[in-house]
């Protein structure tokens, strides 16, 4: 197979030397210099299993995982504030032969007696070549565990450079553009999208180390032309921008806004296109199956009063990339064709792009496929009749049987969130003897002294949608739980 990374070849193929390749705070790294630091590396591991990789979100987590793509060994990234329970169960699950880590920093216990290899990035040798077939594993990735404990999610390098090749079309992605970002990196949307993504372009990464607004300004307005971002750094983003000069002028001046991993409410996107006149590109994905839509996009058209064709719109993830098949099914399998935007069925997905198996998980594997070889992916979604893809919410969690109806909780958060006495909204449905399940607003106030009471929430919801969605119970929250990615944990909601 050709190279993940071309850019790493030395020229002419690969990207000028001197060009910036990544960086971390005030630590950077050119093309040349990560080639040879990856290089360094692969040459400790070449011959190894899997590896694991202490994926602190600083250069060294970069520099392992390039290098063991480099030496065709499968990463597995650890996630640094997991627990020791969580690490035990997956060093056990993953059985990784050594641990790539940045020098001096402190492992738990949990990691035992597991070789370590410390990662040096001034460390140089020569480029490894990189041999591995397509369908060899490149990543081990464990999901967020949001409904339930992390799975392995093993990750082709074809896959890889499907999703990000995917991307590139539809973002006009090029080795132009600089991407800030904040993002954790044992997950696919900062590992994968994050780092690999620019890698493969030829551009360059800024990590924040931690994600700011004020970073976020600073790189946008220095440079950058792209931020990733997860939902709940938006909505730190659309509280900040009105007193923040700085923030809007770099937010207006971006090539590309993109966030996933989670839904963005509507009313944080609304705020920040009315702050900046920037709409933020909103994509689709999973561990297992890498990146499956976006939002259409094209370049503002400079002409005044010109509407740019197909522009990103709030409450959808847009259409599949190139190469994903993607289907809404009912619950007995038979495919929803009807592009009505009412029609709820699971989304499934088939493409290059999928991951191969759940590691150690043969049952869970099996289960997860359809006998001809689509994805399931958990996803209830409707289909609007320019066939952009609205996700309701997940089968498990955010489908609310009441009263006869399926109705998805996301719609219901939205309409929530508009009402000023709100800062946070969750949605669930809870056994009811009459309607099946009685929907559930889980709210944290705005003023936690005022906060709102049952029937004002019901009319306000009943006003914007359909009577039979309005809340029948209200519970209040200082905060709710969410999980690294900033998802919310449904399952932790305590239903008493
Ligand atoms: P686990 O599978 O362990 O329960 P998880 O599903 O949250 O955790 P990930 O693979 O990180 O783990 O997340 C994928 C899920 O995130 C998708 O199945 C979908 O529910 C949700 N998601 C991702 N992007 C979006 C988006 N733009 N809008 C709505 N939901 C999204
Ligand atoms: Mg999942």
């Amino acid at each position: 197979m050709s190279s993940l990374f071309p850019a790493l070849s030395p020229a002419p193929t690969g990207a000028p030397a001197d060009r910036p390749a990544l960086r971390f705070g005030e630590r950077s790294l050119t093309y040349a210099e990560l080639a040879a630091a990856a290089g360094a590396t692969a040459g400790r591991i070449g011959g190894a299993g899997r590896v694991a990789v202490w994926a602190t979100p600083a250069m060294e987590t970069a520099v392992a995982v390039v290098a063991a793509l480099l030496a065709g060994v499968a990463a597995v990234p650890l996630n640094p504030k997991s627990g020791d329970k969580e690490l035990a169960h997956i060093l056990s699950d993953s059985a990784p032969s050594l641990v790539l880590a940045p020098p001096g920093a402190q492992l738990p216990s949990a990691l035992g007696t597991l070789e370590r290899v410390d990662v040096d990035v001034r460390a140089r040798a020569a480029v490894a070549e990189d041999r591995a077939g397509e369908g060899d594993p490149a990543l081990v990735v464990y999901t967020s565990g949001t409904t339930g404990p992390p799975k392995g999610a093993v990750l082709p390098r074809r896959a890889l450079a499907a999703t990000l090749d995917a991307l590139a079309d539809a973002w006009r992605w090029t080795g132009d553009d600089v991407l800030v970002q904040g993002l954790p990196l044992f997950h696919v949307h900062g590992l994968v999208l994050g780092i690999l993504g620019p890698l493969r372009r030829g551009g360059s990464v800024r990590h924040l180390g931690r994600f700011s607004t004020d970073g976020v300004a600073r790189e946008l307005n220095d440079g950058a032309t792209m931020l990733f971002g997860v939902p709940t750094m938006y909505h730190r983003i659309a509280e900040t921008l009105p007193a923040d000069p700085e923030l809007v002028q770099a937010l207006s001046g971006a090539r590309l806004l993109v966030s996933g991993s989670a839904a963005l409410p509507v009313h944080d996107h609304e705020r920040i296109a009315a702050a900046t006149g920037r709409r933020v590109i909103e994509r689709y994905g999973m561990t297992e199956t890498l990146m499956l839509c976006s939002s259409r996009w094209t370049p503002p058209d400079p002409r005044p009063g010109v509407r740019a064709d197909g522009e990103p719109r709030a409450g959808t993830v847009g259409v599949p990339l190139p190469g994903v098949e993607l289907r809404l099914v009912e619950e007995d399998g038979t495919p929803i064709a009807a592009l009505d935007g009412e029609s709820v069925g699971e989304i499934q997905v088939r493409g290059p792009n999928l991951f191969t198996e759940y590691l150690n998980r043969p049952d869970a594997t099996a289960a997860a496929f359809t006998e001809d070889g689509f994805f399931r992916t958990g996803d209830m979604a409707v289909r609007d009749p320019d066939g952009h893809v609205r996700i309701v919410g997940r089968k498990a969690t955010d489908l609310i049987k009441s009263g006869g109806y399926k109705i998805g909780a996301g719609e219901i958060e939205n309409a929530l969130l508009e009402h000023p006495a709100v800062r946070e909204a969750a949605v669930t449905g809870e056994p009811d003897p009459d309607l099946g399940e009685r929907i559930v607003a889980w709210i944290v106030p705005a003023d936690p002294a005022a906060p709102p009471a049952l029937d004002t929430l019901a009319d306000h919801v009943a006003g914007r949608l359909a009577p039979h969605k309005r809340p029948r119970v209200v519970r209040h929250l200082e905060a709710l739980p969410r999980n690294d990615m900033g998802k919310i944990m449904k399952r932790a909601l305590d239903h008493g």
